[in-house]
């Protein structure tokens, strides 16, 4: 159930409004518009109905909210949710991207491509310590010590770092070493891990399942909100169809449709979705002109030696031009991004 104010409503009066709500037993999300503000009601919504809430000062309309998911809907807010990101923030006119390696490998290379990553207009560095891999005798990542890695890289760079957690068990050893907490696409409906991150404190990116629908990914951020933690951003990162041209199809149209039914963000990943780097660009582009809020990117010093996803890896220098090709596109959509410097990293390039 939502609580729509009246324009110009005061502060006293959504405290009031507030306080009379949790008094009934509920609990409440206030969510700030320009001219109005929402208030979200959480819990049992019969004691809602009974109450003369019309009569509250401020309060101009009460709705239920009709779909499934409830705290991640559209309406559950009074416009898209910002989701603090290092020194920024996710959902707003900055277009952010994130990238980095598939794997985290060593330092060097990790520290070589956050600076990479930084002096190309990148937000934030990405790297994985713990990997989900098909066979069970790939490389699965160097765990703990990758996530000691990533934070040095954090402290030398200054860039928030994004790092995959697979199971409950990790969910204290990464929140305790990164910014951003990944939900990969093999562990989208993992009810137990989404319940658990539902109580950390730190920003969730929830990549869509490779066989989610669009409600399936909204339902499974759903999870994660009704423990209280509502910073959700979510990915769309290619799902499995008959093609095989592509790893993924990118569901370019996931991104409008998302961006209608939820007030979270939402970043698109074209490196996962494509499986090629000579996608990267294009698709890229495809999804901030589709309204995306932000892009993760996989890059490598080298991607001829990654361990891991290397033909969908782009250079530094790549990565560089990538950036300078998203400008004219983000001035389409009236998006900004931070300045590039004119001298790339070249290592390997
Ligand atoms: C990744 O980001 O490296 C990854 C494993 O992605 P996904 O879960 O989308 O396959
Ligand atoms: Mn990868």
């Amino acid at each position: 159930m939502i609580i729509v104010t009246r324009i110009g409503v005061t502060d006293e009066e959504v405290d009031h409004i507030r306080e009379r709500v949790e008094a009934l037993g509920l609990r409440t999300h206030i969510s700030r518009g320009d001219t109005h503000t929402v208030i979200g009601c959480i819990g049992d919504e019969e004691k809602l109905t009974s109450a003369p809430l019309l009569s509250i000062p401020g309060v101009r309309a009460v709705h239920p909210v009709m779909k499934p998911f409830k705290l991640a809907a559209r309406e559950f807010a009074a416009g898209p949710s910002r989701i603090p990101f290092g020194s920024g923030s996710i959902g707003g006119e900055e277009f952010v991207v994130v990238a980095g390696p598939c794997s985290v490998e060593g330092p060097e290379m990790l520290f070589e491509t956050a600076e990479a990553v930084r002096s190309a207009g990148g937000l934030g560095l990405r790297g994985g310590a713990y990997k989900p891999r098909s066979s069970p005798y790939s490389f699965a990542g160097l765990g703990l010590r990758g996530l000691e890695i990533l934070a040095e890289a954090r402290s030398r760079s200054g860039l928030p770092v994004v790092t995959e957690v697979m199971d409950t068990r990790q969910v204290e050893e990464v929140a305790g070493h990164a910014d951003v907490l990944q939900v990969g696409a093999r562990n989208m409906q993992n009810f137990s891990l989404l319940t658990e991150l539902g109580k950390v404190h730190r920003p969730i990116l929830l990549k869509r399942g490779m066989s989610a629908t669009v409600r399936d990914l909204l339902l499974a951020a759903e999870y994660i909100m009704k423990q209280g933690n509502s910073q959700v951003i979510l990915c769309e990162r290619g799902i499995r169809t008959f093609e095989t041209a592509t790893r993924n199809t990118f569901d370019l149209a996931a991104i409008p449709v998302l961006k209608s039914e939820t007030h979270l963000p939402v970043v698109a990943d074209p490196s996962h979705a494509g499986g090629r780097r000579d996608l990267v660009a294009p698709l890229s582009f495809a999804a901030i002109a589709a309204g995306a809020d932000g892009l993760l990117v996989e890059i490598h010093p080298d991607p001829e030696t990654a361990i891991s996803d290397g033909d969908q890896s782009l250079t530094f220098d790549e990565f560089h031009t990538l950036m300078k090709g998203l400008r004219p596109f983000a001035a389409a959509v009236g998006r900004t991004l931070p300045p590039v410097r004119e001298v790339a990293s070249t290592a390997a390039g």
